[in-house]
């Protein structure tokens, strides 16, 4: 009882303070972001674009992939297909300004165990991460599925210093946000926030563009039908793979337009093209409008 007490006054306290983006007084200081996808490619498609514009404002990202990827390919699986996938993500992740981490968990395999909870709680905490990000646990994809319940996990852990007391704890407890899905079942993915990604679309599309097994060869349901011989139509197939994805981005501006309305006005808002969105989780800090906006420094002009 005493400890449900405690838990309870906790969650308020850090519900109500978030003094880095309320007292005003650390408004420009440097943020630190950190995005979980279950595979070497999930927070490249989720968030490439705006990691680009927080990177290219001089804050720090990193995109981890939670699994190795080792069998998300039809042809070939294994240590070889890992270490392929960690040098794609280096290379997209060069081209965002962003740092790339893929954790030694077999692709496929991911539980949500105790252990894999002080994973996901020292990786925000090393990074001091004042946003977090990753899927929601509705998803068609056992990882992607267990990544959303690890970063869950973590959501209070973090800021609990008996846990993993071999780390530093947080002191104020990070936002937590959800990459969009298209599942309905048991809830819909509800945008807090949408970013117009123009600006970076040609340099995400470029980052995605380097997870070649992935896109390319079609990943874990490909086949060698998808890579032809000629460089005419090697050619044609970049294009369609990068069409695809523009295509994607189109449709998530589409698709959340009225919150890119909110966001950026009525003129601008309907004339953005590309899109990413956003949804706050209900663990972690709460921000308001206003403290949305400094951790998403996009809005205004
Ligand atoms: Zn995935």
């Amino acid at each position: 009882m005493k400890i449900h007490t405690l838990c309870a006054l906790a969650l308020v306290g850090l519900a109500l303070s978030w003094p880095g983006v309320v007292s005003g007084e650390e408004t420009s200081r440097e943020l630190r972001i950190i995005c979980f996808g279950a595979h070497p490619d999930d927070c490249e498609i989720q968030v490439g674009g705006v990691a680009a514009m927080w990177a290219a404002r001089g804050h720090k990202v990193k995109l981890v992939s939670v699994t190795n990827g080792d069998i998300g390919h039809w042809r070939e699986a294994g240590g070889p297909l890992a270490s392929r996938r960690t040098m794609e993500v280096e290379a997209a992740a060069k081209i965002l300004g962003t740092t790339a981490e893929v954790l030694d968990i077999h692709d496929g395999e991911l539980l949500p165990t105790l252990e894999n909870r002080r994973i996901i709680t020292r990786l925000i905490r090393e990074w001091k991460a004042d946003i977090v990000m990753g899927p929601r646990p509705n998803d068609y994809h056992p990882d992607h599925r267990y990544t959303g319940v690890l970063v869950q996990d973590a959501a209070y852990m973090v800021t609990v210093p008996f846990f993993c007391p071999d780390t530093p704890v947080l002191k104020r407890n990070p936002v937590f946000l959800y990459f969009p899905d298209g599942f309905q079942k048991p809830n819909p993915f509800q945008p807090d926030v949408a970013v117009a990604i123009d600006g970076v679309i040609q340099q995400r599309l470029d980052a995605l563009d380097t997870l070649v097994s992935q896109f390319y060869e079609g990943g874990a349901n490909g086949s060698a039908d998808l890579i032809p011989s000629e460089p005419a139509k090697q050619q044609e197939r970049k294009l369609e793979v990068r069409a695809r994805f523009q295509a994607r981005y189109e449709n998530l501006a589409n698709r959340f337009r009225s919150k890119l309305v909110e966001c950026y006005g009525e003129e601008k808002g309907r004339g953005v093209k590309y899109a990413e969105a956003f949804e706050i989780c209900e663990y972690g800090s709460r921000p308001n409008a206003e403290e949305l906006k400094k951790l998403f420094p996009f809005f205004d002009k």
